[in-house]
């Protein structure tokens, strides 16, 4: 098995550290906050526990899992990393500055995958002496459920470092899309739209949160309506992703709604910290 470094800890980092940990793999949990290490290292444990509850009896015992990931604030760990996933927060300025770090720490032969929502990976590639270890490897939330990752090829990402991502992806028992490069690839250049505009239908008074949401599950038959998946997915996250689309395109169509910047500035981050559009 593989040692995976993932940088990171927030509601992405530690879903794929728990993956990554029950499927065999040594992981290497890195963040700069001591604190978001700590709860990662709780939630792992508690979602663990709740699935072998869900699933009964289980391979190995949570502390057998737990005994794989090693939590750390200190990116020179990556040393031992063959394949590194990022899942720092989504702006820019923050990831600029991890990928040529780790390119100075981490051997040649290392893979680097960003799970990014939206930002370009050939940008990413292109801040290494190693663009073509360098793709895009958009997990779904939450990690261990969901079953289908978005693998994006940068301009110069070579054939050996898709093949050797979807091994790893075999290996959790997920399979991929694999997609072009181009901001928001193919799933948040359509849902981050389709979020923003149920935030602006609840700015303009349209309907509530409620009623945005039940036309999406009632009427169209999906399982989550656009505004629940909103907060799940993370209010900062979302309009982050929608800057980067702003940004990337020179498009008006994805201006941010000012609602969702107020929510955001107000603390209002959805289910991660309690509030979002909904309570929970
Ligand atoms: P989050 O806000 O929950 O967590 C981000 C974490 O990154 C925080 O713990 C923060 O301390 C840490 N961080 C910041 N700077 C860092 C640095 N220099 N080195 C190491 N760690 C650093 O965000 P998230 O929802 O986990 O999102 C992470 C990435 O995954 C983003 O790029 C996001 O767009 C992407 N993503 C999110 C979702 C989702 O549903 N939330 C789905 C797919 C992809």
């Amino acid at each position: 098995m593989a040692t995976v470094g993932v940088v990171g800890a927030g509601v992405m980092g530690r879903g794929l550290a728990h993956d990554l940990a029950q499927h065999g793999h040594h992981v290497l949990l890195i963040d700069v906050d001591n604190q978001a290490l700590a709860d990662a290292a709780r939630a792992i444990q508690q979602s663990l526990r709740a699935q072998i509850l869900r699933q009964g009896a289980a391979k190995e015992g949570t502390d057998v899992i737990m005994s794989r990931v090693q939590t750390s604030t200190d990116l020179g760990m990556l040393e031992a990393a063959e394949f590194v996933i990022e899942n720092a927060t989504e702006k820019w300025d923050v990831k600029k500055s991890i990928y040529p770090a780790m390119d100075e720490i981490c051997p040649e032969h290392t893979v680097f995958a960003a799970n990014t929502s939206a930002i370009s990976i050939t940008r990413f590639g292109s801040l290494t002496k190693r663009p073509e270890k360098v793709l895009g490897m958009h997990f779904m939330n939450p990690v261990p459920m969901k079953k289908t990752v978005e693998m994006i090829r940068g301009f110069h990402t070579s054939q050996d470092t898709i093949d050797a991502a979807k091994r790893l992806l075999e290996g959790l028992g997920k399979k991929a899309v694999i997609v072009s490069d181009s901001p928001g690839f193919v799933s948040n250049r359509v849902l981050m739209l389709t979020i923003n505009e149920a935030v602006f239908l609840v700015h303009d008074h349209v309907a509530s949160p409620e009623e945005v949401d039940m036309i999406f599950r009632e009427c169209f038959g999906h399982l989550m309506g656009p505004l629940a998946t909103a907060d799940l997915i993370g209010l900062d996250t979302i309009l982050y992703s929608i800057e980067v689309l702003y940004e990337s395109f020179s498009d008006d169509k994805y201006r941010p709604c000012p609602l969702l910047r107020k929510m955001v500035d107000a603390g209002l981050h959805g289910r991660k910290n309690g509030r979002g559009f909904f309570s929970y």
